[in-house]
């Protein structure tokens, strides 16, 4: 179990944080290539959201045509550098490959779609150009996985694209919610900035639309608004004490990690709260940040935790302890958190005491937003409804995808999300 100091400066923080997947060099990924036996209707393809042509790339690798590589790839997945480092293979493509049947590590797919994409990203080699203009403009809302990715298509198909972004950078949560052992800022910028110079779609930053007014104006000036808007920050639980100094929810405590580094404030006795993957990201990195314990409290039993189990797997070797069935009642403290209130399954109760606790028990949804537009249908858990063959929402004009649809899942769900509602749209502009 790794034990963490507390990181004083860059290069410290660097070496907590040192990246799960690092990039293969010409060798390994000739030497992986060639493990690859090209299976017939291969199952690594059949797992794969993106509906990759892993064994065709693979292939391409190995007779040293990596940009061809990832032309096969970005052909399926306009994120392909980042899904390559993010994806949780073992239970995609890696998870599907022939090899585990034999008990033999299967094909790193992961490790070489990165290797491939990171090639043509490094060498600013061109693989695209926009299609003639058609004269016609759509608006994204939110420059997220769900929003580049539609945005890349549109221009592909000769469309005029604006970005709409609340903030001041792209990617979303690539850049600001995902643990920093899977991946820098630099390496999602770096591929935005590559698609985004060779495709030339506009992204208007710091400007969040949120208002009536504001969406009224696009239906006037776009002929179609795409929204990949996400989901929100922590909701709210009702929790006696949560507005207490040290609560802290899950999405906001890694953005300040992304953002800030080894400057991030972090307890030294932690307890996170929920049993998803955004908790063990969360207690993973608090871990990392040289807290003396972090504890990951959930409030069901272990087999009935939403994470991955290598997720789970990944915090405990960060040195997270956990308790089950644990259900917060209270967080406890005059003006900063002293402890947490449990009670466990025999109705017991259990106090813990701590200096900061994690929220990762939720986020806000979109219905707020989702309610400034006419007839455009939500589910019961505020999810826009869409049509899946192209994305369309029940109002005919928006189309939507990624987490404001599935509530929270993968990059590479929100990028082929962005492509198929691209290639909707252009249907619905052209019927
Ligand atoms: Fe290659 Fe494994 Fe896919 Fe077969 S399943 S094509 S061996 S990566």
């Amino acid at each position: 179990m790794a034990e963490y100091k507390r990181p004083k400066n860059e290069e410290e923080f660097n070496s907590n944080f040192k990246l799960k997947k690092p990039l293969m060099n010409d060798t390994q990924a000739h030497y992986e290539s060639s493990r690859c036996l090209f299976c017939y209707d291969a199952p690594c393809v059949n797992k794969c959201p993106a509906d990759i042509d892993i064994p065709l790339f693979i292939k391409q690798i190995h007779t040293n045509n990596v940009e061809g590589a990832a032309k096969t790839i970005y052909d399926s997945n306009w994120l392909g550098n980042a899904c390559g480092i993010v994806c949780p293979t073992g239970v995609l493509c890696e998870g599907a490959c022939v090899y585990n049947e034999q008990d033999v590590l299967p094909l790193q797919i992961g490790r070489l779609q990165n290797y491939a994409t990171r090639n043509v990203i490094d060498s600013k080699k061109n693989l695209y150009k926009p299609g003639a203009e058609n004269g016609k403009k759509i608006a994204i809302i939110g420059a997220g996985p769900a929003g580049i990715a539609c945005a890349c298509e549109l221009r592909i198909l000769g469309y005029t694209v604006d970005v709409y972004e609340a903030k001041d950078k792209p990617s979303g949560l690539m850049v600001y919610g995902i643990a920093p052992y899977k991946i820098t800022n630099e390496e999602v910028l770096d591929e935005t900035n590559y698609l985004q110079n060779q495709l030339g779609y506009n992204i208007i930053y710091n400007t969040a639309i949120s208002t009536k007014e504001q969406l009224e104006d696009l239906e006037k000036r776009y002929k179609a608004i795409f929204l990949g808007v996400g989901i929100g920050l922590t909701a709210h639980r009702g929790l006696p004490g949560e507005d207490k100094s040290g609560v802290i929810g899950a999405v906001e405590f890694i953005e300040k990690l992304r953002m800030n580094h080894s400057n991030t404030k972090v307890g030294d006795k932690v307890i996170v709260l929920g049993g998803g993957n955004t908790a063990m990201d969360a207690a993973s990195e608090a871990a990392r940040m040289g807290a003396a314990n972090v504890l990951l409290a959930y409030r069901g039993p272990k087999e009935r935790m939403k994470a991955y189990r290598f997720e789970y797997e990944l915090a405990i070797n960060a040195g997270v302890d956990s308790v089950f069935n644990a259900s917060p009642e209270e967080i406890i403290g005059e003006n900063t958190v002293e402890a947490v209130k449990f009670k466990n399954e025999n109705g017991e109760d259990l106090i813990i005491e701590c200096d900061m606790v994690i929220k990762a028990t939720g986020q806000e949804k979109q219905g707020a937003f989702c309610s400034l537009i006419d007839k455009l249908d939500v589910d019961p858990d505020t999810k826009i409804v869409v049509n899946p063959e192209n994305n369309q929402t029940t109002n005919q004009k928006y189309f939507a995808g990624g987490d404001v649809i599935n509530g929270g899942a993968e990059v590479v769900n929100a990028a082929f999300d962005g492509k198929l509602a691209a290639n909707g749209i252009h249907q619905w502009l052209n019927q």
